[in-house]
């Protein structure tokens, strides 16, 4: 292959991003065997990292040796014996893929729907049943661009357990697991941590650990056996369990740190003023926005497509004549909602300006 004549593009798309330059400097390190002491406190300044991120103490989180879909499959994976009832919120494709993976664990699902675009109400979620084993939401639903509340559904859940992805709000907008009560959460880094895809953070409180089923059908994603490998922070007593992907974890610690040392709320106001920014641009453009007010991503703008207007043609001229991408809508919104998403190093005014510019031409 012709290295020279790969596409650089802009990923204004739904995931993945551009990577941060230290996310993508730190993939050519010289490479660590996976029990080398230099890995093992790398990963460890990692997960410290991510519990900031997370806003957690929680010991047991980690990065998941895989993309977000395996943070999912892990969450219910070891929270679900079968028969348990799992009450699942679906405002959206993740939603719906989070019934597939409980009713797969043994879950008896109870879906409760809304409308695509509109946040996830909490009182019909926790009315759907009156004593769950686990309830799970999406908190930043990248098919539609809508961002829900979680914090009631935690603070009223009574005994059942809160699983929350988190794959497209993690380190681009603020999640305290802690303090709104979250038993388990999963994220991705293709998002705006500003990272390639491939690893999956990861928590679980004590609570839902010492709940958990421990006889998972998974071996690979089993947090019992995980634990001895990653999920010590003490660093003693490490166990083989699956050769750890060193290289995609040294990126993850220089796009955390790239976060950290930026400073989170610092961060988070760059996407949400980024987002607000192209929102503004593009309803001055005469274009009217998908998710309900009040309840949109800064990260992911969800948009109409003009009547009369072809959305394909329309992202195929921008991926050709800029090296933009953007997303098309999901499932019955394919052709009539385009997604925008400004995440990690792409969250900027630059961005913003290119993307008006580019879009104003693409629909001319
Ligand atoms: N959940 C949400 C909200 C997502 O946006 C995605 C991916 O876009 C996933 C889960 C699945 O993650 P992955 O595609 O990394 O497996």
């Amino acid at each position: 292959m012709n290295t020279t004549k790969l596409p650089s593009r802009h990923l204004f798309g739904p995931g993945p991003t551009n990577p941060y330059p230290e996310a993508t400097s730190a993939l050519g390190y010289p490479l660590l065997g996976h029990l080398d002491p230099e890995f093992l406190a790398r990963l460890d300044a990692t997960v410290s990292g991510l519990r900031t991120l997370w806003g957690t103490s929680n010991e047991r989180t980690l990065p998941l040796s895989a993309t977000g879909s395996a943070g999912m499959e892990t969450a219910f994976v070891n929270t679900i014996r079968p028969g348990d009832v799992a009450v699942v919120a679906v405002n959206g494709l993740f939603g719906e893929r989070m019934c597939d993976v409980a009713a797969r664990c043994g879950a008896e699902v109870v879906r409760v729907d809304h409308v695509w675009g509109q946040p996830v109400d909490a009182q019909k979620v926790l009315d759907a049943h009156p004593n769950p084993t686990v309830i799970a939401a999406v908190h930043a639903e990248t098919s539609t661009g809508v961002l829900s509340d979680l914090e009631p559904l935690a603070r009223e859940k009574g005994d059942a357990l809160v699983i929350m992805d988190a794959v497209t709000s993690i380190g681009g907008m603020e999640l305290r697991v802690d303090e709104w009560g979250i038993d388990v959460a999963y994220a991705g880094t293709q998002k705006c941590l500003g990272v390639a895809p491939g690893l999956a953070p990861f928590t679980i409180s004590e609570r839902a650990f010492a709940r958990r089923n421990t006889e998972p059908q998974s071996w690979y994603f089993d947090l019992g056996m995980l634990g001895g490998y990653v999920g010590s922070a003490s660093g003693g007593g490490r166990t083989y369990h699956h050769t750890a992907p060193v290289a995609m974890i040294a990126s993850l610690q220089a796009g955390i740190d790239r976060v950290l040392s930026e400073g989170q709320e610092n961060v988070w106001l760059r996407h949400r003023q980024a987002g607000e920014a192209l929102q503004d641009g593009l309803q001055e453009m005469g274009l009217e926005l998908f998710a309900a007010e009040g309840s949109r991503l800064p990260q992911l703008t969800s948009v109409k497509v003009p009547d009369g207007v072809d959305s394909v043609a329309v992202r195929n001229y921008l991926l050709s004549r800029f090296d933009i991408e953007i997303g098309s809508g999901v499932k019955e919104f394919a052709s009539t909602v385009w997604r925008i998403g400004l995440m990690g190093p792409n969250a900027s005014p630059a961005s913003v300006t290119l993307l008006l510019g580019a879009l104003k031409e693409a629909i001319a």
